[in-house]
Formats: structure tokens, C-alpha cells, sequence
């Protein structure tokens, strides 16, 4: 079976990885296509932060919450700001920006909870998304790993967090990597491979001075580094600014786009 696939539920469209859902974790990567957005006609934009009408971003997020069967109330998010900060998500953090950006997360990257049925929602377009899973305690976690968060270790520190506060073992975790810009399209300067090189082997050399940049493979190195099995990491190997008709992608757009949702459920 293909390691992930698209599917259409109530007019919605998303990427899923069957494995993860065989094993019961409701999760989803959504595509741009019938929505409510102004901001990018007929767009599903799920992000409150890009200027896009709060109203139309609520009803895309109640359309998608429909089309998963998860609570639209208890959708959970945080203000990503390229950093690595980790939240663990408890009762009384439920909702927190669910319908509106003042009462979202602050200053965070990453969320993991261990609560049941807590839609863990984070934004992207091109950035790398990271769910986790764990079949042994129900936790799960999403990290938002652009290249800075991707350099700041984003993916260890939660797989980290999540064995510190849940006491997960890194051997039964799962984890996917979404839709995101690929090595294809990913060129990088100088400046970003300066902060970078303890990852050498995820730049090869472009154009002098330039460099096509895997953040996949960053990813997938920090993860295997913190215990993770290769079996249990996969990946969608879908390149955001290839497909830019199906997701949002900030560089083939000139930062002018909405943004995906990836989203997580405990168990
Ligand atoms: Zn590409």
C-alpha cells in the first residue's frame, strides 16, 4: 500500500498515511482545493495569521473538522515563529486558537499531548510538517520544521519531550513527514548553509554559492539519531512547490498564500 494517499470526505480533499490511520490516529494533511478563502479564490486556507477573513478560516476548519469527524472546539494550535519551542498540551490548553488567533499558543513550534481526542493543528506552506504517534500510550505531537527549526533540532527535541513527559519509548514511535518543499525546489544561499553545516549531507551544490537544501532528510536524521526505527519513520515525498495547484507553497507563490493544516489526534 502506498505509504500515503489523498482521499475526498464531504467535499474536502487531504493527505492521510494509511498505516498511521490503521492503527487509529485520526490525522491530515489538507489540500488547497474547496474552501471558503478570499485570499486565494475558493482557497481552504486554514491559517488565521495571513490576512485571510477570520469567519471563512472558521468554516474551513469546521469543513475539515466535519470531514474528520474531530471536535472543531478542541482543534488546538500555536503561533509558529521558527523557533523550537515545545507545548505540551493539557486540559486547560484545549481550544486554545481554535477560532481565534489572540487565544492561540505563543511562541511555539511544536505541541504534543497525551489528552484524548485533541485535534493538534499546525500551519504550513512549504515548511516540513512532523507528526508523531505512539500506539503504546496514545501520545501524539506536530512540529512545524522550516529550515530554522529543522537546524534547531525542532524534530529531536519533541521526539525528547514526548519521552520525558509521556515516557514514550523512541523505539514504538511513529513518525510522517507531510507535503512540503522538496530538495528539487529548495535552493538555499550561503547564509543558511553557514547554520547549517553540522547537516552537510542534506545540502548538495547548486549554482556557485548556492545549494539545493533536503529538509526531509534533516528530518529524517534527527529522528533516527533519537532512537525513531527507519520502518517507522515515513514520508510523503510530496514537493509542495511542484504541486502548487493542490498546496499552498509560500516560494513557488511569492509569499502571497494561504496555508495547509497538518493535524494529529490522540487515541
Ligand atoms: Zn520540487
Amino acid at each position: 500500500m502506498a505509504e500515503f494517499l489523498l482521499r475526498e470526505s464531504n467535499g474536502i480533499w487531504y493527505g492521510f498515511f494509511p498505516g498511521l490511520e490503521k492503527l487509529g490516529f485520526t490525522h491530515a494533511f489538507t489540500c488547497r482545493l474547496h474552501g471558503n478563502s478570499d485570499l486565494t479564490a475558493g482557497g481552504l486556507n486554514m491559517a488565521l495569521h495571513v490576512g485571510d477573513a477570520q469567519q471563512k478560516v472558521v468554516q474551513n476548519r469546521k469543513a475539515l473538522a466535519d470531514a474528520l469527524s474531530i471536535d472543531a472546539e478542541r482543534i488546538t494550535t500555536c503561533e509558529q515563529i521558527h523557533g523550537s519551542n515545545i507545548v505540551v498540551v493539557t486540559p486547560e490548553k484545549i481550544g486554545s486558537g481554535a477560532f481565534c488567533f489572540s487565544d492561540t499558543i505563543a511562541g511555539t513550534d511544536a505541541l504534543i499531548t497525551k489528552e484524548k481526542a485533541v485535534p493538534l493543528m499546525l500551519f504550513f506552506a512549504d515548511c516540513v510538517p512532523v507528526i508523531f504517534a505512539d500506539p503504546i500510550t496514545g501520545a501524539v505531537g506536530a512540529a512545524h520544521a522550516g529550515w530554522r527549526g529543522s537546524v534547531a533540532g525542532i524534530a529531536a527535541k519533541t521526539v525528547r519531550k514526548m519521552v520525558e513527559e509521556f515516557g514514550c519509548a523512541p523505539e514504538n514511535l511513529l513518525a510522517a513527514i507531510g507535503p512540503s518543499i522538496g530538495p528539487c525546489c529548495y535552493e538555499v544561499d550561503g547564509a543558511v548553509y553557514e547554520q547549517a553545516k553540522e547537516f552537510d549531507a542534506c545540502f548538495s551544490p547548486a549554482s556557485p554559492g548556492h545549494w539545493q537544501l533536503n529538509l526531509w532528510k534533516m528530518n529524517k536524521m534527527q529522528l533516527l539519531q533519537e532512537g525513531l526505527k527507519p520502518e517507522n519513520i515515513t514520508c510523503a515525498d510530496i514537493c509542495t512547490a511542484d504541486n502548487k495547484e493542490l498546496f499552498f507553497s509560500y516560494r513557488a507563490e511569492a509569499g502571497k498564500t494561504g496555508r495547509l493544516a497538518a493535524v494529529i489526534c490522540g487515541k
